[in-house]
């Protein structure tokens, strides 16, 4: 990927964007949210999301005929990479914009996308992904959650699991059984379904950070209107494995731009404390920077190819690098990162980092996954006995 100057111009109008606009009401807002952090100022948040809505600052790559700007891919990586340096605060809309708007603009019918893709592009509507179970994650194809047709609508009956953001959530999309009796990848549907109904439950889990901020979801004869699957009925593996592909877009790139920031304030603090003259740490912090130097460079590669196993590798050099660099901060920071500041459970920056990556290696498919797809398609192994 290189830039031209017209990409350096698009930079020069998105920063100085975001300077004029994270003011006022919305200054206070810079270094909010994000993984581990979701819970703060969320209200906020969506306002500030409103207004870059209102801007023409979402759905950036979406096509200019679905409200989108039509952005080039260089675009979008510009445009992540001055969001996440101007820490301003994390988007509320993500899983709408980035998965299902995407999802909708191939597979979804016209009338799906005059329906839901406005709301999603405004941030009126916010949306959860709801694929994985108690015994369907890794292996997704054992799905459960069963819907039917009765008369104009389907009715779900089943149980999600670690559905982030679904208590803030308005609608769903649900990979659900529609045909009884079929096995693993066949007989799946991909559902729209309205979350405030009374027939959805949701019910928050406390992670580790003490936060919450994915669900379990139990659907008890929900309903949605049989108009409301994307694709055929059945053929709802293949647009849910569409979405999953979609998930490793350009905002990857902005996301690495908030790891330098976090290896940038971990040397500062070395420099500070006097950790940083010992000679294994100065080695970690060392060896992180040039990991991270790796992986822009990789993701810079291999962004908006679609092979599986490139997207592999990357998943498992920033989620190992980031997870790394939690256990870095706790030993920077010595004794102090076992203890909490206040009551209740109350975390610094440091220890947040450390306990939430830990979930760096296990969404969006864990590391062990990733190594099976890297091993059978770039590798051109046989498949083991479990994968
Ligand atoms: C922070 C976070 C947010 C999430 N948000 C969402 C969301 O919004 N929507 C959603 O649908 N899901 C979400 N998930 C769920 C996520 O997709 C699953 O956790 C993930 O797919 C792993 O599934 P599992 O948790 O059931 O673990 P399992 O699949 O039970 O895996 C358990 C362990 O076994 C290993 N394993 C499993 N199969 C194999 C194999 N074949 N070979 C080798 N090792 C194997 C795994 O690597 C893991 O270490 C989220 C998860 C996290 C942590």
């Amino acid at each position: 990927m290189r830039f031209t100057p017209q990409d350096e111009e698009f930079r020069a109008q998105v920063r100085e964007w975001l300077e004029a606009n994270l003011t006022g009401p919305f200054a206070g807002l810079r270094g909010t949210g994000g993984p581990g952090r979701e819970h703060q100022r969320h209200a906020e948040r969506l306002a500030w999301n409103q207004h870059l809505a209102a801007a023409g600052w979402t759905c950036l790559g979406w096509p200019a005929e679905h409200g989108g700007r039509g952005a080039t891919l260089e675009q979008q990586v510009i445009f992540h990479e001055e969001y996440a340096r101007a820490a301003a605060p994390a988007r509320v809309s993500i899983v709408g914009e980035e998965l299902l708007g995407p999802t909708l603009i191939a597979f979804g019918t016209a009338e799906q996308q005059q329906r839901f893709l406005p709301p999603i592009k405004a941030v009126a509507e916010l949306w959860c992904q709801g694929y994985s179970e108690p015994g369907a994650g890794s292996d997704l194809a054992a799905v459960a959650t069963r819907a039917g047709l009765q008369g104009a609508e389907w009715v779900i009956t089943g149980q999600k699991v670690w559905t982030s953001l679904a208590h803030l959530a308005d609608w769903c999309f649900v990979l659900a059984r529609t045909e009884s009796g079929s096995q693993r990848q066949t007989g799946l549907s991909y559902l729209l379904v309205p979350m405030r109904q009374p027939g959805v439950t949701v019910r928050p889990i406390r992670q580790l950070t003490g936060t919450s901020e994915f669900n379990e979801v139990f659907f008890d004869g929900a309903r949605t209107a049989a108009a409301n699957v994307v694709g055929e009925p059945g053929d709802g593996w293949r647009i849910a494995k569409a979405t999953l592909a979609i998930e490793r877009g350009a905002a990857m790139l902005g996301q690495q731009v908030g790891f330098r920031r976090e290896l940038e304030n971990l040397i500062n603090l070395a420099r500070r404390t006097g950790a940083g003259t010992d000679p294994l740490l100065r080695d970690k912090l060392a060896r992180a920077r040039a990991g991270l130097e790796v992986i822009r460079d990789y993701a810079l590669d291999t962004l908006g190819g679609n092979d599986d196993a490139e997207a592999s590798v990357l998943k498992i050099l920033w989620s190992r690098w980031h997870s790394d660099l939690g256990e870095l901060a706790m030993e920077i920071n010595g004794a102090s990162s076992l203890v909490t500041r206040g009551e209740p459970y109350d975390l610094d920056d440091w220890q947040r980092l450390f306990l939430f990556s830990r979930a760096d290696t296990i969404y969006g498919g864990s590391d062990e996954i990733q190594l099976n797809i890297i091993a059978s398609r770039a590798l051109g192994l046989p498949r083991s006995g479990n994968s």
